[in-house]
């Protein structure tokens, strides 16, 4: 972080202030209801002023004028042919994508944005991430930092994912700061901070004494869990229906854990059985909405998959029948390689660094099994315990652990897509999609490394970032 980030958290904060009293004030004076949300827009740009660079808030301006945008660049991933077209442009108009091919049509006054030799594709997607979570903190977070300071920190995070190319993300539970991804979703969606398009599933649910509960500390000083407790089925549904009240778009369900590793057998106990997800799986569908499920190992994977959930994320261990149920309803499995290699590279004692470095080394084995076995993926980097804005390297790690560039290139794109919800809006530069797009130097189907250096960022066909 450089004096420049702190900076502007400083002023970030100092126009918090000046303007809670400016509106205090205002409130005296004036009733109009009208007034005051002009006042209020007026604040939303200053703070966004903070938040992205000038040349993205006069991109963001002129995307809400509805201009016609070109870009041009030297090369164009057709993700769904799973071909490169070469050259490629892209014509924008307002939010959406209007055509896409080697040469498009200039309608008159449209702005043409040469790339250079940069490849344009979709936005990527993250299909596990915690905006509520840094590194460095851990479990304590819940503990030291209250869930306002939290906020602001994941609205942060938000904008850092963001300028990395992440165009859309699902978080994967708050971990103890309840529904506050609820402002943070909708704070995104109304333009009002920039930061990728977000399904969200509030605090996770566990049970007591499970994977997420504060277990190790004094019980006298009731040290509070970072999910959400539910024991029996009915608890389940009524964990659900709060969530879904404060604004959740999905659950997220621990299923596994403690994990261990020991003479190559690995092992976690599974939390609820596969009735217990069926009652969340139900409750969830009733209003169109998923459930997906941290889940490690058997026999927890197989009650998720029997149980019907929307993703088995982690998935360091799937058994045949595991396996023949995710291919046959479709589930996709979340690996999540870069937590744990983080992990590995920053354990707080030398024993605790080997102990990751085999459990990513068991995992890495097994998904060599579960690409050879064709079960679909999505890609998710358990982003939050580290870096925001570094996960594609999660994209890196699944080619080096046996997929082929192209099939993580589409598991993160069309597989995260559907899985997030918004098949047909985003995942591919097609007419009528979301103009989700970004640049990489390169080509991400010859070198997926390029992943790691967006360097455009447009969403709904605002740009945030030009190199
Ligand atoms: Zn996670």
């Amino acid at each position: 972080m450089n004096d420049g980030f702190h900076l502007s958290k400083i002023l970030f904060f100092t126009r918090i202030n000046i303007s809670l009293r400016l509106r205090s004030h205002l409130f005296a004076m004036f009733v109009a209801r009208s007034f005051i949300m002009n006042c209020m827009r007026i604040f939303v740009w200053m703070v966004l002023a903070d938040l992205v660079s000038g040349s993205a808030l006069m991109a963001q301006q002129a995307g809400a004028q509805r201009r016609a945008i070109v870009l041009h660049a030297a090369r164009l991933l057709d993700i769904g042919a799973g071909k490169i077209m070469s050259p490629g442009e892209v014509l924008v108009e307002g939010e959406r994508i209007v055509a896409t091919g080697s040469l498009v049509e200039r309608p008159a006054g449209a702005e043409v944005i040469d790339l250079g030799d940069t490849t344009l594709m979709p936005g990527l997607i993250d299909a596990h991430v915690h905006l509520f979570l840094h590194p460095g903190a851990e479990d304590l977070q819940t503990v030291e930092e209250s869930v306002p300071q939290r906020t602001i920190l994941a609205a942060l995070a938000a904008k850092d994912d963001l300028m990395a190319g992440f165009t859309a993300e699902r978080d994967m539970g708050t971990e103890g700061a309840g529904s506050a991804d609820t402002a943070v979703r909708n704070a995104i969606d109304e333009g009002l901070i920039p930061g990728p398009r977000l399904r969200i599933s509030g605090n996770a649910i566990d049970i007591l004494g499970g994977h997420e509960d504060a277990n190790d500390f004094n019980p006298a000083q009731h040290v509070l869990s970072n999910a959400t407790y539910a024991n029996t089925s009915d608890e389940i549904v009524a964990a659900i229906r709060e969530q879904f009240k404060e604004g959740s778009d999905f659950v997220k369900m621990y299923e596994t854990g403690p994990d261990s590793l020991r003479n190559g057998v690995f092992s976690t106990p599974y939390q609820y059985t596969e009735a217990q997800l069926k009652a969340g799986v139900d409750e969830a569908a009733r209003v169109g909405k998923k459930v997906a499920v941290h889940a490690m190992g058997e026999p927890g994977t197989l009650y998720a998959a029997q149980a019907g959930v929307a993703s088995i994320d982690h998935a360091a261990q799937l058994s045949e029948e595991t396996m023949r149920l995710m291919r046959e309803k479709r589930i996709p499995a979340v690996p999540t390689f870069t937590i744990f290699e983080y992990f590995a590279n920053h354990a707080s004692s030398e024993a605790a660094g080997k102990r990751e470095r085999a459990i990513l080394e068991y995992h890495a084995a097994e998904f060599k099994k579960q690409v050879a076995a064709g079960i679909p993926f999505a890609v998710g980097s358990d982003v939050g315990p580290f870096p925001h804005g570094t996960q594609a390297r999660e994209l890196v790690l699944m080619v080096q652990f046996g997929m082929k560039p192209l099939a993580v290139l589409q598991a993160d794109l069309l597989n995260a897509a559907k899985l997030l919800g918004w098949e047909g809006q985003i995942g591919e530069l097609k007419p009528g999609y979301f103009a989700d797009i970004v640049a990489v130097p390169g080509n991400p189907v010859e070198d997926i490394g390029v992943t790691q250096r967006v360097s455009f960022v447009m969403k709904g066909g605002v740009i945030y970032k030009r190199d």
